[in-house]
């Protein structure tokens, strides 16, 4: 065993598997090892890294910050955390009755959702019901966890939050399940840790028209989705609606921890004071570098170059003549590959072997979701590497 597995075995909670590999730097869209192999990076730390390793943009506003103010709590407000939440407004299109709440994870923006979600009692104070749907994820924490509809990461921890129900991703799930006593809906756009699956055509809209009926909240999670990876902005622009709130973290940051709700309409007005906070959240350090990210995808045209990339990946894993890829997945540069075969970790293994960082959400799937900035070079290596590796693991 390497000295550093070694170290990972003795040192680390066993909450993770044996990591694969030590990695000490990273630059664009290559990370490197201890032994200064490099590998190509079409994993983006899940889906976090969306401008890549060390871009300028993040060293030059991470740097100045530190240099000016790092956190001050929340009894304070700072420049860089309300033009984040301007900022967020004006993208999500929640506009002037919009609201931001910083946190410092996905899960927590659950969390901060879920609490959000409670306080929608209805005009006869009778809601008390959340819908979520099977196979969704939604995070870790005791609340989040309850929103997670993979029974196998409840396992050991019951009793969760209550009266969470899950339902099938089909319109006639949710128009059997939906009712008056329903306080939200939460949803992922393309559910990507359950291996990128899309949901229904259709699905979001009538989703939007059942929870607007029966006064319940449409939450939608853009952790994954969210940032420009689809190729809009956000997942559910892709549908054309508004929903009442959604959450944020992962690409928003760029790899510097933080998440957010943000909220649209009478949804603004459900929190007062005192009701929900975070200590680290929103600090200027985090929302500085968060508008740095944003701004740059937003200055240098990341969210079109996801969507043309994306097409221009799947054009390419379409031409891969291998009786192992059923189909692809997802939009933009979020990509589900449907294996035909339960080998989805062999191929992850024999990729890495290759220098290129891909994951297996399960068995059958394969999930790419490389920095927004790719352009052709990298597009060229990782289809010869990915080749390679299907090649290897077949
Ligand atoms: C990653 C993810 C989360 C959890 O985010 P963490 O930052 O790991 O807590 C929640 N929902 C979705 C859709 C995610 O992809």
């Amino acid at each position: 065993m390497n000295e550093w597995k070694q170290r990972v075995e003795t040192d680390m909670m066993r909450t993770f598997a044996m990591t694969q590999a030590l990695f000490v730097r990273g630059e664009g869209c290559w990370v490197e090892d201890g032994a200064g192999k490099r590998y190509l990076d079409f994993l983006g730390g899940i889906a976090v890294n969306a401008l890549g390793h060390a871009h300028p943009v993040m060293v030059e506003a991470i740097s100045r910050q530190a240099a000016t103010l790092i956190h001050v709590s929340n009894y304070f407000s700072t420049p860089p955390q309300l033009e984040l939440a301007e900022r967020l407004k004006r993208l999500t299109g929640a506009g002037e009755s919009g609201r931001a709440y910083f946190c410092n994870s996905g899960t927590e923006a659950n969390e901060a959702a879920f609490k959000l979600a409670r306080l929608n009692k209805g005009p006869h104070g009778t809601k008390y019901k959340i819908l979520s749907l099977e196979n969704s994820f939604h995070g870790r924490t005791m609340g989040s966890l309850a929103l997670t509809g993979k029974p196998a990461l409840h396992a050991g921890f019951e009793p969760l939050p209550g009266n969470v129900e899950y339902i099938e991703s089909t319109i006639e799930a949710l128009e059997n399940a939906i009712d008056d006593s329903v306080a939200a809906l939460f949803v992922e756009p393309i559910k990507g840790e359950a291996g990128v699956v899309d949901l229904p055509d259709g699905f979001l809209e009538a989703a939007r028209r059942l929870t607007a009926e029966h006064g319940a909240l449409l939450i939608v999670d853009e952790i994954q989705t969210g940032a420009g990876r689809t190729g809009s902005w956000f997942g559910f622009q892709r549908a054309g609606i508004v929903p009442d709130a959604i959450t944020l973290a992962k690409g928003i940051g760029g790899g510097v921890p933080i998440g957010a709700l943000v909220t649209f309409g009478h949804a603004s007005e459900l929190f007062s004071p005192g009701q929900h906070g975070s200590t680290f959240g929103g600090n200027p350090l985090a929302t500085a570098t968060a508008n740095a990210v944003l701004g740059e995808i937003e200055d240098a045209g990341l969210v079109e170059n996801a969507r043309v990339r994306g097409e221009q990946l799947r054009a390419l894993i379409a031409a891969i003549d291998s009786p192992l890829i059923l189909e692809t997945r997802g939009a933009g540069l979020l990509v589900g590959i449907g294996l035909a075969k339960p080998v989805a970790p062999a191929v992850v293994r024999a990729a890495l072997e290759l220098g290129l960082v891909i994951n297996a959400p399960n068995d059958r799937s394969i999930r790419l979701a490389p920095p927004l900035i790719i352009g052709e070079a990298e597009l060229a290596e990782f289809d010869s590497r990915f080749r390679a590796a299907l090649a290897a693991a077949a």
